[in-house]
């Protein structure tokens, strides 16, 4: 048992719904569950599809390309291995969902909602997590 957990990440847990999410991310895959009756893709996992209720789900890899939906700079620090300031920002991504992550790689004060920003993973004591960073589209860096 760790008996130092006030300075460990918290990290997420996955469940049998959102399994196949982390699992991806594992991989540095950015994947989200599309329904294979009706087409819709979303997040975050769950038994059934939010739009036509299917049960028919899998995951699916996505560009990783989004834009800032929505963000929150937070100044002060509420778990120890988070010290702020930290951003966490509603990511919609190209292909439609969205999803909560950080914001890295870019001073808090140069975030503005539609920024355009792409998917990089960091790892926190060895589980990978999907953060986003500013991206330029018109830029686009192969390789
Ligand atoms: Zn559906």
């Amino acid at each position: 048992m760790n008996t130092n957990s006030q300075s460990t990440y918290p990290l997420p847990q996955p469940t049998s719904f959102t399994k196949a999410f982390w699992d991806a991310c594992q991989d540095k895959v950015l994947t989200v569950y599309a329904c294979n009756d009706c087409g819709h893709l979303f997040l975050p996992g769950g038994p059934v599809c939010p739009q036509c209720w299917s049960s028919g789900l899998v995951s699916q890899p996505v560009s990783g390309r989004g834009t800032v939906y929505s963000f929150v700079i937070y100044q002060r620090t509420y778990h120890p291995a988070i010290p702020a300031p930290y951003v966490v920002a509603l990511i919609a991504l190209e292909e439609g969902p969205r999803l909560i992550s950080n914001i890295i790689n870019c001073a808090s004060g140069n975030i503005v909602i539609d920024m355009p920003v792409r998917v990089m993973f960091e790892t926190e004591d060895g589980f990978m997590l999907p953060r986003f960073e500013p991206f330029n589209p018109d830029q686009r860096n192969e390789g």
